[in-house]
């Protein structure tokens, strides 16, 4: 019978049936980072147990890791306080830890993949919601939370129910200034934050086949904030190609046996989904986020809703965000002033991000009222950025150039919006709150779209900005 590439690698990592309904899953990789990891230790600790699977266990620190001065011990005691937790706990079990020393460490969802970890077929495991990124190669993806975190450890296996399958075919050919970000926005815009529930979602269509990884892991990393469990793309020759001599990749014969076989882990032509949605790429338009979630987003060259024209249903949230965001109904998104522009996270912060924003920075130099910053997403990009003199673009335009970790994703460093600050950010989340001031003011969008509203001091229109910057 024709499957899905979900039911194949579910089939293949069931190990029973529970009497609840859900699947006992083993989990092929776990990725462990210092937020949500110290209680699931403790706990284990608690009990003398073991890790069950510590050959499939990695870690690194970025949720918490200051992205400035980096010398140990760092100068935020918390940070301090996981940081050596987690090193004590990955000492004591034989868990691999890429910490800041290894020249490896980084944002979870980025060093995963370009280690060669995160591979086809693969159920991977997380205590971070956007694990959704690894699904880009072709693996099951779960973002955990802290007591899962704890049931992986002791049995390498999750308690799990069956999701259904939605496929998103993006068919077409993306304009120019339109990057994979957009594309993730216009479908979480398109479909809500809700629509995802109980769902995994099949990125499929030409736009999609066309993209690199680092887009795919864009589209795949927000899966989340749609409301899906996890996204994923099937695998293909791009998948292949990226994989192939990284560290932790099969090698030689090795590879060659692993593309035979996570070639056939595709979907089948006329395998059967729960649903299906089809967007025109040659539609999207650069998208900002105007709102309080990655749902309230619109095309940079459009105007805010206004809720007394919409649905009753949806007023009360739309005057909320609107009165959050200090935005009036019905104004145009293009031309809001930014405080702050932030590049990184594990949405955007890969090199291509960086090489986009740069490319819209080169020469210029960041607004006179705008505190700009930029954080790879790992070490290994800042080195590649760096030696492709991308950090020297940046500084000289003004931003400032960090070190590698989560940064003001999420702000759980020192690395975060003061009171009403708007920031054009790169991340994924525009949640009250989520960068550090309970006030502050988050506008999603590409890394592209971030450097020219640096450049620019407030958001514009990548498409016709950049044109007009070059005369
Ligand atoms: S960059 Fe943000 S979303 Fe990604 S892992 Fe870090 S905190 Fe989570």
């Amino acid at each position: 019978m024709a499957r899905t590439l979900f039911k194949k690698i579910w089939d293949l990592h069931e190990v029973r049936k529970l009497p609840n309904g859900q699947s006992q899953l083993y989990v092929g990789l776990h990725l462990v980072h210092e937020v949500t990891s110290p209680q699931a230790f403790d706990e284990l600790n608690a009990r003398g147990w073991k890790v069950r699977a510590p050959e499939r266990t990695f870690a690194t620190v970025d949720h918490i890791v200051p992205t400035r001065a980096q010398a140990r011990p760092f100068a935020d005691a918390m940070a301090e306080t996981m940081t050596a937790a987690l090193e004590r706990n990955c000492g004591e079990h034989g868990i691999p830890l890429f910490d800041l020393a290894s020249g490896r460490q980084g944002i979870v969802h980025v060093i995963g993949p370009e280690l060669g970890l995160t591979q086809p077929g693969m159920t991977i495991a997380c205590g971070d919601s956007h694990t959704s990124t690894h699904g880009a190669f072709g693996a099951l993806a779960f973002g955990i939370g802290t007591s899962q975190v704890r049931d992986v450890l002791a049995s390498q296996c999750l308690a799990m129910s069956p999701l259904k399958v939605r496929r998103i075919r993006v068919d077409g050919v993306l304009s120019p200034g339109v990057y994979a970000k957009d594309v993730i926005l216009t479908i979480i815009g398109r479909l809500g934050v809700h629509a995802g529930t109980g769902y995994a979602y099949e990125y499929a269509g030409d736009a999609i086949a066309r993209m690199s990884m680092e887009e795919r892991m864009t589209v795949c990393n927000m899966s989340i904030e749609g409301g899906a469990r996890i996204g994923y793309v099937n695998p293909d020759e791009t998948t292949f190609a990226y994989l192939r001599g990284r560290p932790h990749a099969p090698q030689d014969e090795a590879f060659d046996r692993a593309v035979a076989w996570w070639r056939t882990l595709a979907s089948d032509a006329n395998a059967l989904f729960d649903d299906e949605v089809v967007i025109d790429a040659a539609a999207i338009a650069p998208t900002v986020t105007w709102g309080i979630n990655p749902g309230q987003s619109i095309g940079v060259d459009a105007r805010l809703p206004v809720p007394a024209a919409r649905p009753h249903a949806e007023r009360a949230s739309l005057v909320e965000a609107l009165e959050f965001m200090g935005f009036d109904a019905g104004q145009p998104v293009a031309g809001t002033r930014i405080d702050v522009a932030f590049i990184g996270s594990c949405t955007n912060g890969r090199l291509s991000d960086l090489r986009e924003a740069a490319e819209l920075v080169r020469g210029q130099h960041v607004s006179k009222h705008v505190r700009a910053i930029v954080v790879p997403g790992s070490q290994a990009v800042a080195r590649a950025a760096e030696a492709a003199g991308l950090d020297e673009v940046f500084r000289g335009a003004g931003f400032d150039w960090r070190g590698a970790g989560c940064s003001m994703c999420l702000a759980m460093n020192n690395d975060r919006l003061t009171g009403r600050e708007v920031c054009a950010s790169s991340s994924n989340r525009n949640f009250k709150g989520r960068q550090g001031s309970p006030t502050g003011r988050t506008l999603l969008m590409s890394p592209a779209m971030v450097a020219a509203a640096a450049v620019a001091g407030e958001v514009v229109d990548i498409r016709s900005w950049a044109a007009a910057e070059a005369r």
